[in-house]
Formats: C-alpha cells, sequence, structure tokens
C-alpha cells in the first residue's frame, strides 16, 4: 500500500501545519541549501497514531487516540512536548514537532524536534482517569521514547504530575528508574530549578531585548497584555510583575480582565487557585479575548494557542511589540500585515525558547546525577537565550527580513549544514 505523505502544498488556510509549511518556504528562498536537503527537512521523519482504550471510574472503557510525530533527528534526539486537548490533530502535532526543530537548532541545543498529543479535555476526567490515561498512552509510546531517542516535556493541558506518571511507566517497563525520559517533571524525582518557570521567564528576557532596541526604557510605563494564563502566561505575568511593567490585561480559556492602572499579579494568582478563572478579579473590568488581542498596550504577549493573531484582526492590534509566548500564534497572512504597520514581532522559535532550554539542563543533570541550583539554572538561561536573540537580531539585519525569518533561516541552515555533514543513508 502507498501511504500519501503530509502534502504541505494542500493544507487548508487555517492548520498550523500550513502556517509552518508556508514560514519554511519564505525562509528557505533566501537561503543556498542544495535541494534534496531542503526537500527532506520539510517533512516529518516519523508519525505515529495510538487508539487506546482508558477505564473510566465507572467501570466503562472509552477509546482515545493519540499521536507522536518526530520531525527531524539531525542535531540529536528529539524532543518535545505533549498536548492533551480536544483540538489536537495530527496536523497540529506535525507543525508543532516542526517548530521544535527549528526552536533546538536556533539556541544550539543538542535535539532535533518532536510533538504529541492526545485528543482529550483534561478537565472531564478525574485523577485517577488521568493518571490511566496518561500511563496507557506512555506505554504505547514506548518502542519510539528514550533518553537517547525521543524525550517528552509538558505542553498545554500536561504537567509536571503527567511527566511523573510518564517517567513511572517507562520505568516501570524497563524495570529501573530513568529520570531522563521526559522533563518537566518534580525535582523529588529529578526535575530541575526553575524549569515550571522557565519558559515564561524567557518571554520576558526577551521582550526586555526587544525594548531596548526599539529604545523604550521606562518599565512602570510600558503596558503589557498576556492572552493565556497557564504556565507560560501565568509565568510570563509574574517575572514582569517582578521586573516592574505594567500588565493591564490577561486571559484564559474563559475569557479575560483588565485594569488600566495594572494587575497586582500574585492577588490574581491567588484569585485563580480559589475560582479556578482570570475572569471577576476584584478592581477589574471583564472583556474577551478577542477584546484582549486588539486593547491599546505596548505589548502584547499571545500565550495561549496556534492562530490568535490573523489577516481578520491583525489590523487593530495595538501593541507596538507582539512577543510569541505561544507556539504558531500567528498567521502568515497576519505577519504581513504586522510587517507593513511596522509592529515588531519577537517570534515563538526564539521567545518561548526557555522552556526547552531549561529541558535540556534538565536532561544534562538527570544523565550526570547532578542537579544545579535556580541561580545556575537562569544565568545559563539568560546566556543562552540572549546569544539567540542577537544571533537572529543579527541574521534579520544581515538578509534584511523581519524576526521570523531571521530566527527560521538561522535556525534552518544550521540543520541543514548537519545534514550535509552527516549524509543521507544508506
Ligand atoms: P497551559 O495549558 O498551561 O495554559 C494554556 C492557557 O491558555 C490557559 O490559561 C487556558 O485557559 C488558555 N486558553 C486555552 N484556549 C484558549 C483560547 N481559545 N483563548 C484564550 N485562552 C485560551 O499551556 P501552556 O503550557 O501555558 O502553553 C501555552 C502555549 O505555550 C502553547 O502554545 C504551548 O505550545 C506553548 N509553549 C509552552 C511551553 C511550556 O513550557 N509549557 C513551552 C513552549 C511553548
Amino acid at each position: 500500500m502507498v501511504v500519501a505523505l503530509p502534502n504541505p502544498t494542500t493544507q487548508s488556510h487555517t492548520s498550523a501545519y500550513h502556517t509552518a509549511i508556508e514560514q519554511y518556504n519564505r525562509a528557505t528562498q533566501n537561503l543556498s541549501i542544495d535541494d534534496n536537503i531542503l526537500d527532506y527537512m520539510r517533512y516529518p521523519r516519523r508519525e505515529f497514531t495510538v487508539n487506546f482504550p482508558v477505564r473510566r471510574d465507572d467501570g466503562q472503557t472509552e477509546m482515545f487516540t493519540g499521536y507522536r510525530v518526530h520531525h527531524s533527528t539531525v542535531l540529536g534526539p528529539s524532543k518535545g512536548g505533549i498536548r492533551y486537548s480536544t483540538g489536537v490533530t495530527l496536523d497540529e502535532v506535525r507543525a508543532l514537532a516542526m517548530w521544535m526543530t527549528w526552536k533546538c537548532a536556533l539556541v544550539n541545543i543538542p535535539y532535533g524536534g518532536a510533538k504529541g498529543g492526545v485528543v482529550v479535555d483534561p478537565k472531564t476526567l478525574s485523577q485517577r482517569e488521568l493518571e490511566n490515561l496518561t500511563r496507557r498512552y506512555a506505554s504505547e509510546l514506548i518502542p519510539l521514547i528514550s533518553p537517547h531517542s525521543d524525550i517528552p516535556a509538558p505542553d498545554m493541558g500536561t504537567n509536571s504530575q503527567v511527566m511523573a506518571w510518564i517517567m513511572d511507566t517507562y520505568s516501570m517497563t524497563v524495570g529501573y528508574s530513568v529520570p531522563a525520559i521526559v522533563t518537566g517533571k518534580p525535582i523529588i524525582i529529578g526535575g530541575s530549578e526553575g524549569r515550571t518557570e522557565a519558559t515564561g521567564r524567557g518571554v520576558i528576557i526577551t521582550m526586555m531585548e526587544a525594548l531596548k532596541q526599539m529604545g523604550q526604557s521606562s518599565r512602570s510605563g510600558t503596558t503589557v497584555a498576556i492572552q493565556g494564563f497557564g504556565n507560560v502566561g501565568s509565568n510570563a505575568a509574574s517575572f514582569a510583575y517582578e521586573m516592574g511593567f505594567t500588565i493591564v490585561a490577561v486571559s484564559d480559556v474563559m475569557g479575560g480582565i483588565y485594569n488600566p492602572r495594572g494587575l497586582d499579579i500574585p492577588d490574581l494568582l491567588e484569585h485563580v487557585q480559589a475560582t479556578g478563572t482570570v475572569m471577576d478579579f476584584r478592581g477589574s473590568e471583564n472583556i474577551n479575548n478577542e477584546e484582549l488581542l486588539r486593547m491599546k498596550c505596548d505589548v502584547l504577549i499571545p500565550a495561549a494557542m496556534e492562530n490568535q493573531i490573523t489577516e481578520d484582526n491583525a489590523d487593530h492590534v495595538q501593541a507596538q511589540l507582539i512577543v510569541e509566548g505561544a507556539n504558531g500564534p500567528t498567521t502568515p497572512e497576519a505577519d504581513d500585515i504586522l510587517n507593513d504597520r511596522g509592529i515588531f514581532v519577537v517570534p515563538d522559535i526564539l521567545a518561548n525558547s526557555g522552556g526547552v532550554i531549561v529541558s535540556y539542563f534538565e536532561w544534562v543533570q538527570d544523565l550526570q546525577a547532578f542537579s544545579w541550583d535556580k541561580d545556575e539554572v537562569f544565568r545559563q538561561l539568560q546566556r543562552i537565550i540572549v546569544r539567540a536573540y542577537d544571533e537572529t537580531q543579527s541574521n534579520a539585519e544581515k538578509f534584511n527580513v523581519d524576526m521570523r525569518m531571521g530566527a527560521q533561516m538561522t535556525a534552518i541552515q544550521r540543520v541543514a549544514d548537519a545534514m550535509k555533514v552527516r549524509g543521507f543513508y544508506p
């Protein structure tokens, strides 16, 4: 049977994979890379689909579908998160795996790109059902994952507890503890200091680099709006608040809140802990997610999901700087509009790379059975992400392109160079 390859030219305009391929086509236009290598890097290396039963608390079993895609292993073992969401599709996982390849290459850590996901709303499962689902999905992935081939991590809808169950399932299968099989796990079983905060912190470090480049020096005079208040959004908000910026709006899947005088983020975190949402926070006005994207502010941080800034709303964005905490929040059509309007964008593969950078530190610590303190983790994070920012900016200037193209071109060239010396097997 001939299995059709994912055709990068026939993707719908709303698909994340369309965005990933369109960005790849644009970035590679300006690079002189051998056509065979260009074609090779366009496709995911492996795609794995699993359908598996999960026993619910009422004794019934229900079937679930999960995926794991390895886009590239050219620079090292593949690395990427696992997402639990009803919106998960093979196309989405393909796109996210490709972006992981470019992200790891851009920040120059020895990993390829992967991503996984299960089609499920984790909020509809009890804790025991979530554990059953995770352990069964992890056991289905065993032929694909190992500390030297593919290392999962958290993403939307998953967290350190989910990583602990994956680590335990893998360890029980092989017969000994293997902390390096996942990153983003609890510190007590080999997680790294600073991993939880890493992505949000990296977002704010790159935001500060961009503001410096734009000549904006007042922190309290800089207003910030953040879409998504999960791991990335809430940690970005906390670090920006700590750094003295004024966060005027945040949102989650239920909606958002606005206070032009600035939100008290530690109080807001307590409110979310108590109520499960940012909505109805005292002293602020409720808004919806679309209003948040169009709000008057200096910096907009999309930190929820893909395809949020599109050709329908890019004309209405009022921020002068967008820092992409989420993966793929801006479509290529919106990129063109933002560029024409002179809005500066720090692209996802740079802005949210703090997570995979500290995941890399966690893996290194696990392999060496030695742990670093938080200061060391944050110092190394700062060093690596600022180096990647500078390299992106200098390539953007050299090729006269925007920061997204600067980042993608740097990353794609690096993978192509490695592919060239490795050669095609056999
Ligand atoms: P999370 O599940 O912890 O939080 C997601 C947040 O987005 C929640 O507040 C949720 O309510 C909100 N949200 C969901 N759907 C929404 C919608 N339609 N409109 C507005 N808000 C919505 O997830 P996360 O780990 O914070 O990931 C967020 C984004 O950052 C994703 O694109 C993910 O791929 C990316 N990312 C995460 C990490 C990481 O380390 N967790 C690293 C790099 C990139």
